[in-house]
């Protein structure tokens, strides 16, 4: 993940980027440079073997103008404030360009999971969130599933709230199992509208989804649903890879034997039939779609000259440097940035959220219908302002997005003083 990067550095630099071009109100700027409220938390936790724990685990909420805090909580070794804050910072963005009524948030727990057992895992979450009780609420925040946490992990989040506030409520976590109030099509959302985004790119080029090559990097549920969906409309998955490596087959690959393969063993390595790759191989292959769907770092000045595919569509959060945006729009490359292409998970956690407060729930038609019209229009509106404007994809989402979080402070005003 980061390393020596600093992915807080990365946000704050792009926005830092689009405030002067956008001639953002200063106090504005001032404000959004810095997340509004971090929390950091101990979380001691009773292992297996009887010993004690402590993991460290993080909470930001970058800006709350538009509505409550929203966005996902990653396991990861690597979690840090730093990055988490970034995180934060992008959501709110992301939040704002495809206009639901959220601010932007993200939690992380810095802890090894793939090491820890499920039970481990439900000490740890629920921990996390006692720590947090009084901080999560459908009203105020509303966690989500992000790197290594999935549905399960949510459905403990929602269980510990609601036996803490003595009844049910659906609408304080988002990603969770239907039976429990989640909603139809929200685990597949993130991959459905960034293949959305790539849909609408696909038309504006006049391409069709039958004559893409598509490469995959990181085989986790948004990578593996991604490659899943355009499978079935005729592309051709040429690689995929997972933290431990990817493998490659020119005449393609079928998603769901290699996700089973995955289960069995744990990577996608060693699937029959196919070369094996590096991670970093796997972005320079010969392809036309390349989807990063695996952490931050991925894409930067040392390589962004040798990506080959033209449309490239950020499953990840961050897998793009800035030099490396530059690189990649100077040789004509159609870039669908994160805060667009993997919007689809927050949108769905949106309407999650909407059908949890109701209590009534919608069929899956319904939810993917509602998907694609908030995801054509906002691909359209960035689309038509980085042409406009002259502008890659990126500058002209957070010109949309930067505008919108702004409207909002300038309307409300500062209080109190
Ligand atoms: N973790 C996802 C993201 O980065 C989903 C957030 C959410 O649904 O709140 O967009």
């Amino acid at each position: 993940m980061s390393g020596t990067h600093n992915a807080l550095d990365v946000a704050v630099r792009q926005f830092d980027m689009v405030a002067e071009r956008i001639n953002l109100d200063p106090a504005i700027h001032k404000r959004l440079r810095v997340p509004a409220r971090c929390y950091i938390v101990s979380c001691p936790v009773r292992m297996d073997d009887r010993s004690v724990e402590v993991f460290t685990g993080y909470r930001v909420h970058h800006n709350t103008s538009r509505g409550p805090a929203k966005g996902g909580i990653r396991y990861h070794p690597d979690v840090t404030l730093d990055e988490v804050t970034a995180l934060s910072m992008w959501m709110t963005w992301k939040c704002a360009v495809v206009d639901i009524p959220y601010g932007g948030a993200k939690g992380g727990v810095a802890c090894n999971p793939k090491q820890m057992s499920r039970t481990e895992l439900q000490h740890l979450t629920r921990r996390y969130t006692s720590e947090l009780v009084n901080v999560f609420g459908p009203r105020t925040d509303i966690p989500a599933p992000d790197v290594y946490t999935n549905p399960q992990i949510m459905a403990w989040i929602m269980d510990t709230y609601s036996m803490s506030i003595g009844y049910a409520e659906p609408g304080v976590v988002t990603g969770k199992p239907i039976p429990i109030g989640g909603s139809l099509g929200r685990n597949e959302a993130t991959s459905r509208g960034c293949v959305f985004s790539i849909y609408s790119m696909l038309k504006r080029l006049n391409r069709d989804v039958n004559e893409q090559t598509v490469a995959v990097q990181g085989y986790g549920n948004v990578g593996y649903h991604a490659a899943d969906i355009l499978h079935d409309a005729g592309a051709t998955i040429v690689a995929a890879s997972d933290s431990r490596g990817g493998v490659y087959n020119p005449k393609g690959l079928d998603p769901r034997d290699l996700a089973a393969h995955k289960n069995e063993t744990g990577t996608v390595q060693g699937y029959p039939g196919a070369d094996s790759i590096t991670n970093e191989e796997l972005l320079e292959l010969e392809c036309t779609v390349l989807i990063p769907a695996a952490l931050d770092n991925q894409i930067t000045e040392r390589n962004a000259d040798r990506i080959k595919a033209d449309i490239i569509a950020e499953g990840a959060n961050g897998p793009t440097t800035p030099a490396a945006d530059d690189i990649l729009y100077d040789r004509g490359k159609y870039h669908l940035p994160d805060v667009l292409a993997n919007a689809g998970g927050v949108t769905v956690s949106y309407f999650e959220w909407v059908q949890g407060l109701e209590r009534y729930f919608w069929t899956e038609e319904e939810v993917n219908s509602k998907l694609k019209g908030i995801m054509d229009r906002a691909f359209e509106n960035v689309w038509h302002l980085s042409q406009t404007e002259k502008v890659n994809m990126r500058m002209a989402s957070y010109m949309i997005g930067v505008k919108r979080v702004a409207e909002a402070m300038l309307l409300r005003g500062l209080y109190p003083q």
